[in-house]
């Protein structure tokens, strides 16, 4: 039989198509305009900017705004071009951008909240604004009145907000960790369920309403994907990076998720495979394998004169193990871990080259990501760093 010539894999990366430098604070939040070549950004230094691509394939200023307290967060509506920016000060300001992006005009001005607004969400299908602020409190307005609709206290400050229009569903990630889904109505909300699966608090959030997934970044390093839909109440963890999640986005037409962190990692993970669910680590008093005593475990310790040894745990099997018996590491994509972790002897024998296969894929984007947006019409992603640069990648190698 002939021997089949493979050709040889191209490097499948994120390419940087642009840097946008010329700014003299670190960018806090930014969007793509999508069709525009486009970039909106508000920066620490209290600027609102619009940069355009220009012939020369640089971004240069079209228009920029002095505000009168710094923006913490911001969300744009490209079909109505208008843009809402939480501040420092509690308010969230309405601008409408014109058609050709080089004017901004002054909309409305919410009082919502007591201290920094955290997040800021528009729902043109609702007409709603909806936010969170450092004064725990998550409020929704009406954008066509401007009428407060209600309010919510939450027990921590909220850094992750999401709405699933169909249901009208909020996911609020909060300070402690913890995720919290309300029931939104015109003028009131209902407590839904909360859980809990990171150590740290909650940075991003992402909600794919085709699939019913909600994906919770952390602190912790950690990515959880909640399947809501399914109604099963799994929980699926994503490890995968080495430093805090800045950044969560989904690419729907490809099921990919994105992710970045603040040591600059970008990974893509594929989500079209079916992961499992790591196993509840099971509690022994001696090892699970060899049988030799843990050494909280005097009794045994006694009676068979052994020295007590320190409990582990199999990652795969959640047995209570000692060290000898789990002396071996191994990644195991299909249950998120892509990173090599502590599995029993026995685990190890039956993970296969096929079953280590990565099924992500890991990228440096050289800069400390504060904050990161995917616009799936382009398939291009912003991410902005702690070095005051805003970078532009072209996706397709990698999402698609
Ligand atoms: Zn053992
Ligand atoms: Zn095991």
């Amino acid at each position: 039989m002939a021997a089949e010539i493979q050709p040889q894999p191209q490097a499948r990366k994120p390419c940087l198509l642009s840097k946008i430098e010329a700014l003299q604070d670190v960018v806090s939040s930014a969007v793509i305009i999508p069709k525009e070549d486009g970039v909106i950004s508000v920066s620490e230094d209290r600027t609102i900017r619009v940069w355009l691509k220009r012939d020369s394939g640089q971004y240069w200023p079209s228009v920029y705004q002095t505000l009168s307290s710094s923006c913490s967060c911001m969300a744009f509506n490209p079909e109505t071009r208008r843009l809402s920016m939480g501040m420092d000060t509690g308010s969230v300001c309405e601008f409408i951008l014109s058609e050709d992006y080089n004017k901004m005009t002054p909309a409305r001005t919410y009082q919502a909240h007591q201290g920094r607004v955290t997040v800021v969400l528009f729902v043109l299908e609702m007409e709603w604004l909806l936010s969170t602020g450092q004064d725990k409190n998550f409020t929704w307005h009406c954008s066509e009145s401007g009428q407060q609709l209600g309010t919510y206290r939450t027990s921590t400050w909220v850094s992750g907000l999401q709405f699933d229009v169909e249901t009208r569903h909020a996911f609020v990630g909060d300070q402690s960790g913890q995720v919290t889904i309300l029931k939104l109505e015109q003028d009131n909300c209902s407590l839904v369920t909360t859980f809990k699966g990171h150590t740290g608090n909650v940075t991003a959030l992402c909600w794919d309403p085709v699939q019913r997934v909600l994906f919770s970044g952390s602190s912790d390093h950690s990515i959880i994907m909640w399947d809501i839909g399914g109604r099963k109440g799994t929980a699926i963890e994503l490890q995968g990076h080495n430093d805090k999640v800045q950044g969560l986005c989904y690419a729907s037409h490809t099921r990919q998720l994105i992710s970045g962190s603040s040591d600059g990692g970008i990974v893509i993970w594929n989500m079209d495979v079916t992961r499992q669910e790591t196993p509840e680590w099971l509690d022994s008093d001696s090892c699970q394998k060899c049988e030799q005593p843990f050494f909280w475990n005097f009794k045994q310790m006694w009676d068979s004169k052994k020295i007590g040894l320190r409990q582990h745990h199999c990652r795969k099997c959640g047995q209570a193990v000692c060290g000898k018996c789990s002396s071996k590491r191994s990644t195991i994509p299909l249950m998120g871990f892509e990173f090599e972790v502590r599995v029993c002897d026995s685990c190890y024998e039956s993970i296969t080259d096929e079953d280590r296969a990565p099924t992500a894929t890991f990228h440096d984007s050289k800069h400390s990501i504060v904050y990161m947006h995917y616009e799936p019409t382009t398939g291009n992603l912003l991410t902005s760093g702690t070095d005051k640069v805003v970078k532009l990648w072209d996706m397709t190698p990698v999402v698609s």
